[in-house]
């Protein structure tokens, strides 16, 4: 007989964007007429830069032929020319890393997940509260006991380590998905203090890195000292380069980083990774390499930049509303996430429906991502700015928040 995981009993049942889903449906169903505004699951709208679909279609036509054709990649953690250009990508944060601490991934969803099967089951994980589900979903399955840090209006939604409690695995998202927030140096320093005095390891989720405008904002945890020994980075080209469709990401395991035993034993962390992935994963496709590696070059980069700049103007169109309204937000500024609150309705379930019956609005309840999202209600800037900008009218011209 084959057993079930009985962890995966534990999962909640309705994933967040499976119930938002079914609601959008049954309104449009009821509703045909209505021209519904997208403005809550996370994807963007833009497509790949022209660089990019240059680079990806030279490799599909190399891979026609007998001469330039690839099969496996021999590693299966990507090839020279993209790992490279990572490293290259560092240095404008003044981040010294080894292209063999770079390894190439299908977007940091996979990695965020599996990421798990390298620690022990009897570990203890620390996440903030509101999360990104991934890390809590992915935790419960590998039977992990999952502790949380309160992200609040209070702390800025920047949960702080509290030394008292003790946690192995600590995930920290910045800028943060849902709430927008971004952590300042001194901030990450704490968390880094905090995870090295324990041999603690931070995954630091930096899918939003480059959303970030404010110079002194950290945009790797790699800018703060000591975050070689307790911190691997996971990064992705989806939101940056369009990429989620597309599918490729990062991942840096500095080289120093250690995991133990249960006697105590040092066991490099990289090593532990790569020998997890040349088990369960080829690589990802040679013609996704190519596309990835032009993003990195001038020419892509002016291009992400211009896909940024269209959806930071999103984001502005987004706050300058909420500013107008009087309402309160975090997030928008260095984050594609704009994380807003209204008195009126204390239920965030209450302020999807509302949003969604009186205005065809959809955005995603914070109380979907913890219990401090409760309240809380989430829009993401990746939608074209004149549905964006059609949005905010419809809210200021028809509901009080
Ligand atoms: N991490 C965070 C915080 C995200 O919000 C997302 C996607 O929404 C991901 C990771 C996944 O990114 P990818 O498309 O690279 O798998």
């Amino acid at each position: 007989m084959a057993n079930l995981n009985e962890n995966f009993l534990k999962l909640k049942k309705n994933y967040l964007f499976v119930e938002i889903g079914q609601r959008v449906k049954a309104y449009a169903a009821a509703n045909p007429d209505k021209n519904i505004i997208r403005m809550g699951i996370g994807d963007v709208t833009l497509p790949l830069p022209a660089a990019v679909v240059a680079a990806f279609e030279k490799a599909v036509r190399e891979q026609g032929v007998k001469e330039t054709f690839r099969g496996y990649e021999d590693s299966g953690l990507g090839y020279d020319f993209l790992r490279d250009r990572v490293s290259d990508y560092y240095k404008a944060f003044g981040v010294s890393v080894d292209s063999s601490e770079v390894l190439i991934s299908d977007g940091a969803k996979s990695d965020c997940g599996n990421f798990g099967d390298i620690f022990s089951p009897d570990n203890t994980v620390l996440v903030s509260d509101p999360v990104y589900p991934v890390y809590v979903d992915s935790n419960i399955m590998g039977g992990r006991t999952i502790i949380t840090a309160d992200s609040n209006r209070e702390n800025g939604f920047r949960a702080l380590p509290n030394n008292d409690i003790h946690a192995d695995i600590i995930y920290l998202c910045s800028p943060n998905n849902p709430t927008g927030s971004v952590y300042t140096k001194d901030e990450l320093k704490l968390w880094v203090d905090y995870a090295n005095n324990r041999k603690s390891v931070i995954v630091f989720d930096a899918a939003y890195e480059a959303f970030i405008s404010e110079p002194d904002l950290p945009r790797s945890i790699f800018q703060i000292d000591g975050a070689r020994t307790c911190a691997v980075e996971i990064c992705s080209l989806s939101k940056t380069a369009g990429f989620t469709g597309t599918r490729c990401g990062y991942t840096v395991i500095p080289k120093e980083l250690n995991l133990y035993t249960s006697s105590n034993e040092a066991v490099n962390l990289g090593d532990t990774w790569r020998r997890r992935q040349g088990s369960k994963f080829n690589g990802v496709s040679y013609p996704v390499q190519r596309a990835a590696e032009a993003v990195f070059s001038d020419e892509g980069q002016a291009e992400v930049k211009a896909n940024l700049d269209y959806y930071k103007t999103n984001a502005k169109i987004i706050t300058d509303t909420l500013d107008e309204l009087n309402v309160s937000y975090t997030g928008g500024k260095n984050s594609p996430y704009i994380w807003f609150t209204s008195k009126r309705f204390p239920d965030s379930w209450a302020l999807f429906d509302k949003l969604l019956n009186d205005v065809s609005v959809v955005g995603t309840p914070g109380s979907g991502f913890g219990k401090n999202g409760e309240g809380w209600f989430r829009l993401t800037a990746f939608s074209t700015n004149e549905k964006t900008a059609e949005a905010m009218k419809r809210i200021r011209e028809t509901i009080q928040l």
